[in-house]
Formats: C-alpha cells, sequence, structure tokens
C-alpha cells in the first residue's frame, strides 16, 4: 500500500477544506431556522446541497458517464476528509455520505442501465437526493429480518411496510428500500427495490428530532401497498441481501471519512486552547495529563486514517474488504466519540457552552457508533471473522492487500466478479462451513 499522496490528491483535499470553509460556514442548524422542516429552512438546506454539487462532492465516486467526478477511492475519501475538516456542518456531511455510499453504490453495482441512466446524474449533479431504507422499528441491529413485505403480482410487488429512521427521507426523491419477497427464504429471500417519491402508497413521515445532527434530516418510509413494477427491483429478486452486504461494506468504510477531518480540526483547536490557556501559571499543554490526552486524540486519528485509507486501499484492488470495513467502523466512529469529549473537556467549561462548537460535535458524535451498525454489531463481526478456519490456521484475519483464503472470503466477499451466488453459498452449508447462514443468531453476519 502506498502512503504517498499525489500532489493532485492534496489538491483536491486543500481545496475542499477551502471550499468548505468559504460556502459551508456555520453550523447549518441556522440556516434550517427554529423549527427544522418549515419551508425557508428547508431551501436554505437545498441550497447548500446544491452548493456541495457544484463542487462535487456528490458525484466524488460516479463515473463521468453518469455525471460524476469518477474518482478512484483513495482520492474521494480524501476529498471528504478535506470537506470534514473545514466544515462543522456534520449533520450534512452525514446527509451526503449516506446518498454517496449507501444509494450511489447500490446503484452502481446493482442498477440496471435505465435505472441508472434516470437516478445516476441527478443524484451526483444535487438535482435529486437519495436514502437508503432498511431498518425498522422490530429490526435494527438484526437487520436481515426485515417484517416489510414484497409480495409478488402479475408484473410486479406490492410493498406493505414501514422503514424507520431512514436518513435524507425527509428530502429524498429515490429511495432503496430492502424487503422480504419471500420471507421463509431468509437472507434470499431478500429483494431490493429503487422506488421514488410520488408513487402511490409511499409516505414519508414527519421528520424526526434527534440528539444532535440536526442538519441531517431523517424520517420514517411507509409503505402502503406501494406497486413497485418489476424493473424497480434493484438487482435479482432474492438478491436483496448481497445489496445490502454490498452497501454497508462501503458504508462502513466511507461513511466517516469526513470525520477524519472533523478530527484533525478539534486536535488543532484544542492543542491551541491547551498552548494559550494558562493555569499555575503556565499553559495547560505543560501539565502531563493534558499533553496525554492531546497524544490520545492524535494517535486515534492517525490510526484511523491508517484504517479508513487501507479500506479505501482495498476497493481500488478491487477486493473485498468486510472485515476491513467493520474495523474501519468501529475504530473511527468511537474515536470521533472519544476526539469530541476530549475537545469539550480540555476546553473546560467553555467548551460545555453552546457559543463552541465541541458540546455540538460531541452530541452529533454519539450517533457514529449506532448508524450503520452499532460498536457491538462491529465486535462480533469481527470476532466472527476469527472463527473462520482460515484464521484460525494461522492465516491473517486481516491481510493488507491480500484476499482472505477459503470461506472467509466468502463470508466477507464482495469480489469483482459478483456478490457471493445462492449456490456457492448453498455449497457452503452442504459443507458446514461457516457464511451467512451459518453465522450464530444474533450475530454480525446474521444482522447488520
Ligand atoms: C443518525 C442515524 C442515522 C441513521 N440512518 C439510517 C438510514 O439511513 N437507513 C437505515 O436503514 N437506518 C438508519 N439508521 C438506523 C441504524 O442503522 C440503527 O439504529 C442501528 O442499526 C441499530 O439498530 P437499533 O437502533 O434498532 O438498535 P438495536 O438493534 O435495538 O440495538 C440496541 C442495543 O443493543 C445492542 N445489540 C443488539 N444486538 C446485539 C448483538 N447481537 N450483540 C451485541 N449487542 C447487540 C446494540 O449494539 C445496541 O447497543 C440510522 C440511525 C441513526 C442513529
Amino acid at each position: 500500500m502506498d502512503f504517498a499522496w499525489t500532489d493532485e490528491q492534496c489538491q483536491g483535499h486543500e481545496q475542499a477544506r477551502l471550499f468548505a470553509q468559504r460556502e459551508l460556514a456555520g453550523t447549518g442548524a441556522e440556516e434550517l431556522g427554529e423549527a427544522p422542516g418549515k419551508e425557508a429552512g428547508r431551501e436554505r438546506w437545498r441550497e447548500r446541497w446544491r452548493k456541495c454539487a457544484g463542487f462535487g462532492v456528490q458525484g466524488l465516486n460516479l463515473p463521468v458517464a453518469h455525471g460524476g467526478l469518477g474518482l478512484d477511492t483513495r482520492t474521494a475519501v480524501h476529498v471528504l476528509e478535506g470537506l470534514g475538516e473545514g466544515c462543522s456542518d456534520n449533520g450534512l456531511l452525514l446527509a451526503l455520505g449516506a446518498q454517496l455510499w449507501s444509494v450511489g453504490m447500490p446503484l452502481l453495482r446493482f442498477g440496471s442501465e435505465a435505472q441508472q441512466r434516470r437516478w445516476l446524474p441527478g443524484l451526483a449533479q444535487g438535482e435529486s437526493i437519495g436514502a437508503f431504507a432498511l431498518t425498522e422499528a422490530e429490526s435494527g441491529s438484526d437487520g436481515l429480518h426485515v417484517r416489510t413485505r414484497a409480495v409478488a403480482e402479475a408484473g410486479g410487488y406490492r410493498l406493505e411496510g414501514v422503514k424507520a429512521f431512514v436518513t435524507n427521507a425527509p428530502e429524498a426523491e429515490v429511495f432503496v428500500v430492502v424487503a422480504a419477497s419471500a420471507a421463509e427464504a431468509g437472507y434470499f429471500g431478500l429483494t431490493a427495490f429503487v422506488l421514488e417519491r410520488g408513487m402511490a402508497g409511499l409516505e414519508v413521515g414527519p421528520g424526526l428530532r434527534k440528539m444532535g445532527l440536526e442538519t441531517s434530516p431523517m424520517a420514517e418510509v411507509r409503505l402502503n401497498g406501494v406497486w413497485a413494477p418489476a424493473e424497480a427491483v434493484l438487482g435479482e429478486v432474492g438478491g436483496g441481501g448481497a445489496v445490502v452486504r454490498h452497501t454497508l461494506e462501503w458504508e462502513r468504510g466511507c461513511l466517516l471519512a469526513p470525520a477524519l477531518g472533523t478530527m484533525e480540526r478539534l486536535l488543532q483547536a484544542t492543542t491551541a486552547h491547551a498552548r494559550g490557556r494558562k493555569q499555575f501559571g503556565r499553559p495547560i499543554i505543560n501539565f502531563e495529563a493534558v499533553g496525554e490526552r492531546l497524544a490520545e486524540m492524535r494517535l486515534r486519528l492517525e490510526v484511523s486514517r491508517l484504517l479508513l485509507y487501507q479500506f479505501a486501499w482495498l476497493k481500488d484492488q478491487g477486493q473485498a474488504a468486510g472485515l476491513q470495513a467493520s474495523m474501519t467502523k468501529l475504530y473511527v466512529s468511537e474515536s470521533l466519540r472519544r476526539t469530541a469529549e476530549l475537545a469539550v473537556h480540555l476546553h473546560g467549561a467553555a467548551g460545555y457552552m453552546r457559543e463552541l462548537e465541541y458540546e455540538r460535535t460531541w452530541r452529533d458524535a454519539m450517533a457514529s457508533s449506532l448508524y450503520s451498525g452499532t460498536t457491538e454489531m462491529q465486535h462480533n463481526l469481527i470476532a466472527e471473522s476469527l472463527l473462520q478456519p482460515a484464521a484460525a490456521a494461522g492465516e491473517r484475519a486481516a491481510p493488507s492487500g491480500r484476499r482472505l483464503a477459503g470461506p472467509a472470503a466468502a463470508a466477507t466477499s464482495e469480489p469483482g466478479a459478483g456478490p457471493p451466488s445462492a449456490s456457492a453459498l448453498g455449497r457452503q452449508r452442504e459443507r458446514g462451513e461457516a457464511g451467512v447462514e451459518y453465522a450464530p443468531a444474533g450475530s454480525g453476519e446474521a444482522g447488520r
């Protein structure tokens, strides 16, 4: 793995940082006004969204043919890191990421030509907004056991169910929705659909108020007998599990790329404060306990970078990186939470005040260990990877640039050739090897 950034990549990072400082100043909350969801606030939020699209953010990872910039993953995440450093509107950053990785990537991989032509250019150019709807009230971590039903009728499917906590839903025009088309078939009974606002029976609930991330719109998506023609199926009927797996891998690996920039900004500001703030006649940075905490922030940032860049590098090599995605998600989210907490703490009482960004960023950061699979679920997935025969035989569980061998590869598989097929996993089951269906109940493989 090459750690050196090219001049072009450095420029992309720097330009994104400057763009964010110039065009996305403020928290974004004032843009929404006192009552999020009010028309004026929504229009101002859309304006910020369009500015991002003008810079190219929503098209970073999409091919030029679909109106994107066609960047490789490493370059895209480095640009997002710069964006995160310059922009403290963490809600907007999450909303952008939810579209980039959870809507753009599954459409790119599984979308029909017609679906790609219909949606990708608009998403890249900021004219349309996308949402990924998997979670339900009864299936969160156990995300593959959805209650939403897709009942086959002549020429398509009738969808019934309610999706919960869907980022971007209040603003979205396009929804990637996962439903059970054959409930008894488990993983292979799931089917993903591309639905659009305005379809009869598709209703978006009122915007949800959250602890933080106020500028990341969120709502329920209710499917009251929505008619989805066969052309609305994303990928194959019964291939919804593969869509989820693919989407979550990208989400976990890349969603927190802007958080690298956030952590950099918090570290710089907290260090500057510790150098300037005097107690007992000297700068507080000179107290060992303060220095230790700054060192922890620094170390967490650097390790987060290494994990995220490694994930991006593996994807650029066309490799499966499910395990790296889990490790990246777990470590970066926990580091973001800890870094934000330390930024509040080392600023003293001032850090606890609303005037500074730290308490808000800490509230925003708290969500990162929940979305895209909780910290506990990532622990489960990482631990399960150690149960795979390859790891038990002494092979490295987290190869740098090498594919996992054998069943471990299948369990985290997202090779260039395609998702794990039903027949391949069926053969695994026959051999009694570990795979999706063989994961312990409630474990990561069986869930998110
Ligand atoms: C800001 C934000 C944005 C989101 N955006 C989206 C979105 O766009 N689309 C979408 O579909 N969903 C979205 N979600 C939902 C998110 O994916 C779920 O909240 C998450 O998967 C956890 O599910 P849950 O909330 O039902 O918690 P639960 O699954 O009920 O978990 C509750 C607690 O139990 C623990 N737990 C559960 N099972 C296990 C286990 N097997 N082992 C150990 N611990 C376990 C969890 O770690 C957690 O601490 C979002 C959530 C947030 C907070």
